[in-house]
């Protein structure tokens, strides 16, 4: 018999929430855009397979995670009909699983090529390839200079038959900036790198460098295939670009603890580690049993707002590993009563933006750290 989820805390998941997030972005792509769902980081800690499953159904056409293992995940859970991309390659994984797989392996340099093509020749079979072009991130991808090589091992590798180009790509630094001047600088540089391998005579099936931002601001970057991250788990990709809800995305993921403990403590009490909160009078704390282990950034100590009894409360003191402590002033709730840490926000609770703010850190690292500890339930 499978195990009751633990009534401490639960990770709500609205996967018709998902759902309607795809065909959101699908209504602001031109009909010829593919949508490849980024799934990578167990889906920002929403639940790969299942999340992969509901983009899927909603009409996304393309997979996409950073590491392979991520990707043989997918195919291993039956995700077998559709193409899945994969971009974090490490000297010496198993590419030849990869091209068992049918997995569309990213390559940024003269190494990996060379290992995918090693892994065609043993496994007998042709490696799907997507060539990855740095046109300004300064992280991964082919530099300009080096592009001229790779295209051309490429293409000597395709006449081998070891080898299909099946995409040219990039990713963007600063889209999430609206009018950045990288932004235009990428996109000419992405064109002439595109414009040199296709007249090489690279025939990609896909091009593209749009990740949410530019999704939703940049129409111009949406080539043939645009991948969405975060805007798909509803959650807008920087302050600068507004709130989802003013993109009409929902937010996938809700955090909800119950309340472990109410008591009350006269004025001057120190709450938690190094009493960095002491109550100004009598009151009663509540015990929310999450912390730092679970995903709850410590560095929102003192800052991050939680919903307790129809009031948006502030953590008391230090989050610590398993817990930490909310002041509820007069207020005096059961035990057991809900405390939702972040949700949609259409019912007073904050949301994981919010708690981005808190933590002085992006919306993506609160609900990607959200830990295993704490059960994904589906709705
Ligand atoms: N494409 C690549 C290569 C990525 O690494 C990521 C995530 O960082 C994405 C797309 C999705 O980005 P976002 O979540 O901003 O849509």
């Amino acid at each position: 018999t499978e195990t009751p989820p633990p009534r401490r805390a639960r990770a709500e998941i609205d996967l018709g929430a998902l759902r309607a997030n795809v065909r959101t972005l699908r209504a602001r792509v031109a009909p010829h855009v593919r949508i490849m769902a980024v799934v990578k980081a167990d889906a920002y800690g929403h639940g790969a397979v299942r999340c992969a499953r509901a983009a899927l159904d909603a009409g996304a056409d393309w997979l996409g995670t950073a590491t392979p293992h991520e990707a043989l995940a997918l195919r291993a859970a039956g995700i077998t009909d559709v193409p899945v991309m994969c971009w974090l390659w490490t000297p010496g994984d198993p590419w030849d699983r990869g091209i068992e797989a049918g997995l569309d392996m990213a390559v940024s340099g003269m190494w990996a090529l060379e290992e995918v093509v090693e892994a065609a020749r043993a496994t007998g079979r042709t490696a799907r390839v997507q060539l990855k072009a740095d046109t300004g991130l300064g992280r991964n991808g082919c530099q300009p200079a080096d592009w001229p090589e790779l295209v051309g091992a490429a293409l000597k590798a395709e006449a081998d038959g070891l080898v299909k180009v099946t995409g040219l790509w990039s990713h963007f630094a600063c889209a999430d900036e609206p009018h950045h001047p990288s932004i235009a600088a990428q996109l000419d540089v992405f064109r002439s790198m595109l414009d040199h391998a296709e007249k090489a005579g690279i025939e990609p099936e896909v091009r593209h460098i749009a990740n949410s931002p530019a999704t939703l601001t940049l129409p111009e970057s949406h080539f043939d295939l645009v991948r969405p991250g975060i805007a798909m788990y509803g959650v807008s990709p920087s302050p600068e670009l507004g709130t989802s809800a003013e993109w009409g995305l929902r937010p996938v993921m809700s955090l909800k603890a119950s309340v472990a403990l109410v008591k009350q403590v006269p004025a001057g009490h120190g709450v938690s580690y190094g009493h960095h909160y002491v109550t100004d009078a009598e009151t009663t704390l509540g015990l929310v049993p999450l912390g730092y282990a679970d995903g709850v950034p410590r560095h929102a100590s003192g800052r991050g707002p939680v919903l307790v009894d129809g009031v948006v409360r502030t953590v008391a003191g230090r989050v610590a590993m398993d817990q930490f402590v909310v002041d509820l002033g007069g207020d005096v709730p059961e035990p057991g009563c809900e405390a939702v840490l972040f949700g949609p926000g259409d019912r007073g609770e904050p949301t994981a933006e919010d708690w981005a703010v808190a933590a002085d850190t992006i919306a993506y690292e609160i609900v990607t750290r959200i830990g295993a500890r704490v059960p994904r339930v589906y709705l």
